[in-house]
């Protein structure tokens, strides 16, 4: 603040500063070199050791007279003076207050200068509310400023915290920027505050705008450089991995060569020229851009795929019936359905017909019977699964512009199979999803539709593929899922599980040679007994085909080898006192009866899609009110199925000595063990029935008998499905009667007649019958 009370006059010797300015309480050191300058600096430690700092206008000028330098500057005191060699003077000096010459004088040897001495004074009171505000946007502004300049010490800032005083904050800060003398005089000048501050923040945002535009430059300058030099050094690479591939193919040579081998395609006139375009299109754009590996995967599909490569396909039926033979044991009817589905294409020379189906359990043979056909009509063999295909983009894939697009699994296989005749198994055809992403059984239709799929159009081809040769065959374990319109389309060849009998058979003359052709053991190194095989599958297996059985007489042909080298025999025997040896503690146990008959127990027979399974069903009344209760994870047919059975019981209570009130004063509990595996289907409704009377009157269940049926209202009985795939689990249990429907009795052909002649089939058309042989009445 410029008053009368804090101005002091006085002489002081002079020294013009070049480029550079000294502001109060900083303490520098300069060189010194200029005669009248040092003279000056003796004057100086002579009296009071204090000087005037006054910055020049122009550096360069050599002996400044009095309107070369500003009259505004610092008085300093001078702290340390050093004579280096050469006449200079080293002089450490600390700025004391702002000077303004009021009259100069020139002495003969140096300059000196009247000076009027201006003193900061800060007093508490001139911390108005807005020199606080100047105050902090100023520092906060330094803050910045510091960020983008690597020359200051972030610490500086914790010194600027500390300052409380307005006038002595803008002379610290702008001693620590790096400011033009022009910039740094305005400072100097500014005797008041606020207008100290401000002058500040407008330099300093000046000088932020400054390094900022800096900064962005320096870092394209980086960029360019880096992204040159990264071009540079992969072009490098690149021409090093050519060259040890031994392809320096420039992009001329190898579009060339891309449309030679499209034009060897002899693809139709206008696809080829559409697809030689894609190849041209190489030529134009960047060969480091990622289109030009989207083109390039692009031509390699279409130069890989079969368009016109087509295996000769021979029709010779005993040729055929040969190769089934060979491949399977028994699946007679089968086999003769394959046969004659043969003979007709070879008559009508057309593939129009339907899609033949093979439905059954896992392991039955489906996959293997496919490869067959394949064989024996000389053509190439895919497989596609469509287990879990939810989207149809799996089917005719993605357009190219989408990420990372490829073509649809049809097309693929195609390419796998390497010939556009293939016989192509679509496997597991009933897990086909159907959800948000499009509907991939649509886009199987046209796959498998005859007048369609001659110009099938997968979408990353974008140019249609001829279907049109190619047999299509599918397998799936039930044909309750798969949709109806492909299923309309579809021949279905039912192939059901196998028999202990038949599994043994297979194992003997199929899987046993093909396991040891493969782990390259002759005959003689192995020998399986009969009765070994029989606990594998029995006690290693439980399934309707043979999957796991092949699988467990692989690992005994590992086992065996494996000692045949190491013990150096010739002969390993497996039986069954030794055979827990290889495979370790048999996994299951022969599934047994009960060992008496019980009271509200009764063994009904389920189907499921991996075959058939024995269910017991168990039933508890206790005093209630009538409530029922279902338990043991059933769908809803099921539970439908035991009300029809209640309803029954109650219009008929009176002839099964049953208290007539039973529904109002008991709770009947009805479970199905096994609670974690999903049940549902009316085939339960009899064994239900049967449960609940037993537990009502007491009577106790035939624990040797199995049933299977629906139950009306009226207690008659209808036909269900599966009854062999059922027979054969009760067969696994050794029940000696089973109780079907009368309706089912056409099902009792397909039984082999060795179960036959273990069980007793009882054909019931209604609920008297199913009780007379399933209540143990003698026994009240
Ligand atoms: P699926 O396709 O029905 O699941 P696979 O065709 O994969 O069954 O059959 C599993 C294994 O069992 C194959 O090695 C197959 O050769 C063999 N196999 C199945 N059934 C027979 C059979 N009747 N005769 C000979 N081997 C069979």
């Amino acid at each position: 603040m410029k008053n009368e009370n804090n101005i002091n006059k006085r002489e002081l010797p002079l020294i013009p500063l070049r480029g550079m300015t000294i502001f109060p309480n900083m303490v520098v050191h300069f060189d010194v070199g200029r005669d009248r300058s040092t003279k000056a600096l003796e004057m100086a430690s002579m009296a009071e050791s204090e000087i005037l700092l006054c910055t020049q206008i122009d550096a360069k000028t050599e002996n400044p007279k009095e309107d070369d330098f500003y009259h505004t500057g610092t008085i300093a005191k001078i702290k340390q003076m050093i004579r280096l060699p050469g006449g200079t003077v080293r002089v450490l000096v600390e700025g004391l207050h702002r000077g303004v010459i009021q009259e100069f004088i020139e002495e003969e040897e140096y300059l000196s200068a009247r000076v009027e001495e201006f003193i900061d004074e800060e007093k508490d009171s001139d911390e108005t509310l807005e020199i606080q505000a100047a105050m902090r946007v100023l520092e906060s502004e330094f803050e910045r400023y510091i960020s983008l300049n690597d020359r200051i010490s972030p610490e500086e800032l914790i010194t600027i915290k500390e300052v409380e005083k307005p006038g002595r904050l803008a002379d610290l800060i702008a001693s620590l920027i790096d400011l033009s003398t022009e910039k740094a005089q305005i400072i100097i000048e500014a005797f008041d505050f606020q207008v100290r501050l401000e002058s500040l923040h407008a330099i300093l945002i000046e000088e932020i705008e400054i390094l900022q535009i800096e900064r962005d430059i320096t870092k394209k300058v980086q960029k360019n450089i880096s992204t040159v030099q990264k071009e540079h050094y992969l072009k490098e690479q690149l021409k090093v991995i050519q060259g040890e591939l031994g392809d320096g193919n420039s992009i001329e040579e190898e579009v060339d060569e891309y449309i030679e081998k499209i034009k060897s395609l002899q693809l139709e006139e206008e696809i080829e020229e559409k697809v030689i375009k894609e190849a041209n299109r190489l030529l134009n754009i960047s060969p480091h851009s990622a289109e030009t590996g989207v083109i390039r995967s692009y031509l390699d599909w279409i130069v890989e795929l079969p368009w016109n490569i087509e295996k000769e396909e021979k029709i010779d039926i005993k040729e055929s019936k040969k190769i089934l033979n060979e491949d399977h044991y028994g699946l007679e009817d089968v086999k003769e359905r394959i046969l004659e589905f043969i003979a007709i294409r070879k008559l009508t020379k057309s593939i129009k017909g339907p899609i033949l189906c093979l439905v059954g359990p896992p392991g039955v043979g489906k996959t293997s019977i496919a490869k067959s056909i394949a064989r024996s009509l000389n053509r190439d063999f895919v497989r596609m699964s469509l287990g879990g295909v939810r989207d149809e983009a799996e089917i005719r894939g993605h357009r190219r512009t989408y990420v990372g697009a490829m073509p649809g699994k049809i097309i693929s296989s195609i390419r796998k199979a390497g010939s556009k005749n293939p016989v192509f198994l679509l496997d597991e055809i009933d897990k086909i999803g159907n959800d948000y992403r499009g509907d991939p059984a649509s886009g199987l239709l046209e796959v498998l539709d005859p007048e369609q799929n001659s110009t099938f159009a997968d979408h990353f081809l974008d140019i249609p593929f001829d279907l049109s040769k190619v047999l299509f065959l599918t397998t799936a374990n039930t044909t309750s899922t798969i949709p109806a319109p492909l299923l309309d389309r579809m021949e279905v060849i039912d192939i059901s599980s196998y028999t202990e009998e038949e599994k043994l058979q297979i194992g003997i003359r199929y899987l046993v040679p093909k396991q040891l052709e493969s782990h390259g053991l002759k005959e003689e190194n192995i020998q399986i007994s009969e009765q070994a095989l029989r606990d594998v599958i029995n006690g290693y297996t439980r399934e309707a085909g043979v999957r796991n059985l092949e699988r467990e007489i692989a690992s005994l042909c590992r086992k065996a080898a494996k000692r045949i080298v190491e013990e150096d025999i010739e002969t390993v025997r497996i039986t069954t006192a030794n055979i827990e040896n290889y495979l370790g503690i048999k996994k299951f146990r022969q599934d047994t009866l009960f060992d008496e008959n019980r009271v509200g127990v009764a063994n009904g027979l389920a189907w499921t899609s991996v075959g058939g399974t024995t269910l017991s069903i168990e039933v508890n009344s206790i005093k209630g009110e009538g409530k029922v209760q279902l338990t043991g994870k059933l769908g809803d047919v099921m539970k439908e199925s035991a009300m029809a059975g209640i309803s029954f019981i109650r219009s008929y209570a009176e002839e099964f000595d049953i208290d007539e009130d039973f529904y109002e004063k008991k709770d009947i509990h009805i479970h199905v063990p096994e609670g974690a595996i999903p049940k549902d289907g009316p085939s339960a409704g009899i064994t239900i029935a049967t449960a609940v009377i037993s537990d009502l009157t007491d009577i106790p269940i035939d624990k040797q008998v199995a049933m299977t049926g629906e139950i009306t209202i009226r207690g008659r009985v209808l036909p269900v499905g599966g009854i062999k795939e059922k027979v054969l689990a009760a067969h696994r249990l050794g029940i000696k009667k089973v109780i079907i429907p009368d309706q089912n009795k056409r099902d009792l052909e397909d039984i082999p007649n060795k179960i036959k002649n273990d069980i007793e089939f009882v054909l019931a058309d209604s609920m008297e019958k199913v009780l007379e042989h399933a209540l143990v009445r003698s026994e009240e």
